[in-house]
């Protein structure tokens, strides 16, 4: 996340030698590259620095270190601390329970946050009074090296150009970070949120040596629910048991929503129902999915005495009805079967 912008606008410039740009010779180590990208950065970050060059400058110091980690095969920088002032990026993962996507919500976020130390930019390091022996308080130095005639002098790595002697920084006891800051922020979830969503927001971070504004990236997880699952159209899908005579008799139900129980009518012989609009609405659009109930019959192992004696009745009454549909039916498939029967014999 650190310097995003600034990374996508300059992935095309190329540096004729990035250990040059930071001030430092060829094969520095890894430290060495790394404090220097530090401390240029600190010192060239646009929010920093006024001069109307800081962030071609600050392009370039980020470049060469691309470089650099690339000719090593390393990962990318990312995960550096941020650069004391810089625009840094904060991950957050928010879990939101179904019921919460259809009514919208408000979520705090809580994190810390470490900055460089101000008093050595996070390098921690701080300048003496005296000069800087190895470059006689020039900061630069003539390296003996094969590529001196493209750069005559390079940054006297002792001292990082600044030509001073350097002890470690007693503010952070040489650790180059301020103590930690703690923020809060409150994340507002509209209706119609799905997982894998991402909030943009500010924190208001009340550092230790400043106040400062923190880019926060929530990402939005949904919550398994007990009896609903959710389709990535919004639809919910809900199996319920219901008990059978019930079904039989067509009778009303109340069947669960994330807004709430609701009446529905059951159907005998249906076992699939949609109720309309009863699932997820979606962020800025007037649509919702609907809820597609499933049913499940439910009778006794046994039939009781009364139940028995009842369905004999039901079956008695019920089987060549003529003049209705299911007796009808009933009487057309007993005349298949009869005359399936008659050829076989
Ligand atoms: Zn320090
Ligand atoms: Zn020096």
């Amino acid at each position: 996340m650190l310097h995003c912008n600034i990374a996508c606008a300059i992935e095309l410039m190329d540096l004729d030698d990035p250990y040059h740009e930071l001030g430092l010779a060829p094969g520095s180590s890894d430290a060495e590259v790394k404090v220097a990208w530090r401390r240029l950065s600190a010192r060239w970050h646009p929010d920093r620095n006024n001069s109307p060059h800081a962030l071609r400058k600050i392009q370039r110091i980020n470049r060469a270190l691309e470089m650099i980690r690339n000719a090593r095969d390393e990962p990318e920088p990312e995960a550096e601390d941020p650069a004391p002032g810089a625009e840094s990026t904060v991950e957050h993962t928010i879990s939101l329970t179904l019921e919460e996507v259809v009514t919208g919500c408000v979520r705090e976020v809580r994190g810390e946050v470490v900055e460089d130390c101000a008093e050595c930019n996070g390098g921690g390091l701080q300048l003496q009074a005296t000069e800087c022996s190895e470059c006689s308080g020039t900061g630069h130095i003539r390296p003996n090296l094969w590529f001196a005639w493209v750069s005559p002098t390079v940054e006297c790595a002792a001292c990082q150009g600044q030509g001073k002697t350097r002890q470690s920084c007693t503010a952070c006891a040489a650790s180059g970070q301020a103590p930690a800051s703690k923020y809060r922020c409150r994340v507002q979830v509209v209706p119609g949120a799905r997982a894998g969503d991402l909030l943009d927001v500010t924190a208001l971070v009340q550092g230790s040596q400043r106040q400062y504004k923190l880019g926060l990236r929530v990402r939005i997880e949904l919550q398994p629910h007990e009896f609903f699952t959710a389709e990535a159209d919004g639809t919910l899908k809900c199996e319920l048991p219901v008990d059978g005579f019930a079904w039989m008799a067509n009778r009303w139900i109340e069947v669960p929503t994330p807004r709430g129980l609701q009446q529905m009518k059951l159907r005998r012989g249906h076992l699939n129902y949609r109720i309309k609009n009863a699932g997820l609405p979606w962020a800025n659009e007037a649509k919702t999915g609907d809820c597609i109930v499933t049913v499940v019959p439910m009778f006794p192992q046994e039939f009781s005495q009364d139940q028995e004696a009842a369905i004999d009745q039901l079956v008695a009454s019920n089987s060549g009805t003529a003049g209705t549909s299911a007796g009808d039916r009933m009487a057309a498939w007993t005349r298949l079967v009869d005359s399936w029967q008659d050829r076989r014999r």
